[in-house]
């Protein structure tokens, strides 16, 4: 009988579902964590969290002091990080990635890095498109590895799978992988992410984590997408979508008003387009939402835009021929 955690005892059904959502679900989602490490063939501990974003508040919260601490980030890059440190005061230093391939600046990274508790690297990088070479995150976890601890957001990694960092953290214990499930694998309501790290980091996220923090509801899908049969699916998806974005890519090359095509490791494309032209306004008078990136002054000019599905693309490449270029 328990009697203990002021439950109540019969589930009341709503609506027509017949789940029973009465019990408080596990205080940490230990099975859907090991499913994650399995699918990730690590022995790194992995913990469940609600989104990539909670883990990145997660970590900045536990290991800053507010108004006291700093983070590192390479800009232009996933807004989140800095976000999140404003709302805690922890103040943030940018680093640009290179102008011209969004490289890392390894050595503006190690340096930064000594004034910081948390270096942020996204791999491959939103909203640019690339990952980050091997080698410079290996650079930068040796320069940093009294200093900081290197967080690798690798929210879109299943797109370019062999560019994960996640085997080096046996090596660096100052290195911390996060992912997501709400990009390749199509979850993004349900709320899921990931964090790996060494169990020496990973014992202090576990004391600032809230206790049950999966819903049940949540947790059951997880675990069916991370079976073998829900990992087949989001590989073959993976592939098509890659398919498309290549194609994509291909027709954007015929067209003379776009000036540059980034190369993309990702399920989204960046592209500059000619200085007097408004794409984003253009693509959204016609239905067509894309992100502006012109806000920032290293990638004016440039829109973002996620591939969907071939036939939505085939549109997008409808929309763009009958642009009214001025150049
Ligand atoms: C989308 C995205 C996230 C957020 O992922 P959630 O799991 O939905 O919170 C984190 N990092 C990057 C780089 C992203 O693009």
């Amino acid at each position: 009988m328990w009697l203990n955690a002021n439950e109540l005892e019969s589930a009341i059904h709503y609506g027509r579902h017949e789940q029973n959502y009465n019990r408080y679900p596990d205080f940490l989602p230990h099975d859907v964590a090991s499913a994650y490490q399995r699918y990730c063939q690590v022995t790194t501990p992995v913990m469940a969290v609600r989104g990539a974003d909670e883990a990145i508040d997660l970590l900045i919260r536990t290991f800053c002091q507010p108004g006291k601490d700093k983070i590192v980030v390479c800009s232009p890059t996933y807004a989140m990080y800095e976000f999140c440190a404003d709302a805690l005061a922890i103040e943030t230093l940018h680093v640009p990635l290179m102008e011209d391939n969004f490289a890392l600046d390894t050595h503006g990274v190690i340096a930064a890095a000594k004034d910081a508790n948390v270096v942020f690297l996204c791999s491959p990088n939103n909203p640019t498109g690339n990952p980050l070479a091997t080698d410079a995150i290996i650079e930068v976890l040796e320069g940093t590895r009294h200093d900081a601890l290197v967080v690798v957001d690798e929210a879109y990694i299943e797109f370019e799978l062999d560019q994960s960092v996640a085997s080096l953290i046996a090596t660096y214990p100052n290195l911390v992988v996060i992912r997501t499930l709400s990009k390749a694998f199509g979850l993004a309501a349900v709320r899921c992410g990931f964090i790996l790290a060494d169990a020496s980091v990973m014992e202090y996220v576990a004391k600032l984590i809230p206790p049950y923090p999966m819903p049940d509801s949540s947790a059951t899908i997880v675990l069916e997408a991370l079976s073998e049969a829900g990992l087949n699916q989001v590989r073959h998806m993976t592939q098509q979508l890659i398919e498309t974005r290549q194609w994509f890519i291909g027709e954007l090359q015929t067209l003379d008003f776009i000036h540059k095509i980034y190369p993309s490791s990702t399920n989204f494309v960046l592209l500059r387009a000619h200085p007097n032209d408004d794409l984003f306004a253009y693509l959204l008078q016609h239905g067509i939402v894309t992100r502006n990136q012109s806000h920032d002054p290293a990638l004016r000019d440039c829109v973002r835009i996620t591939i969907g599905c071939r036939t939505s693309m085939q549109e997008v490449v409808d929309v763009l021929r009958r642009y009214p270029s001025q150049s």
